[in-house]
């Protein structure tokens, strides 16, 4: 484990991908959600293990932000690079490139 790294170990989160369940949504209307795996979603000091950006299905350019709470994958932030909040969805996860982690 590198010590001073703001990212936490990658790779120990991904069988969680195929548990984790859509709990909320943002209410501001871009489409950043929130996981949980067990009963509810984990809340508190979160830890960024992948960022990416990706292209939208309106072709609106997305940075993507995956969150982890008290070890489990608690939340994907998609903002838009250019700005908007509004007017775009999730991007195609095979239009990501890895920023780092992962
Ligand atoms: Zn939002």
């Amino acid at each position: 484990m590198a010590a001073g790294s703001r990212r936490a170990g990658c790779s120990q989160y991904k069988s969680q991908i195929p548990k984790l369940r859509v709990v909320s949504r943002c209410g501001c209307g871009c489409p950043t959600v929130d996981f949980a795996i067990g009963l509810g979603c984990k809340k508190g000091y979160s830890q960024i293990v992948a960022d990416m950006e990706g292209t939208s299905p309106e072709g609106v350019r997305v940075g993507v932000i995956v969150h982890i709470r008290q070890d489990e994958i608690s939340e994907m932030e998609i903002y838009s690079i250019t700005g908007e909040s509004k007017g775009f969805s999730l991007p195609k996860p095979t239009s990501l490139v890895p920023i780092g982690g992962w």
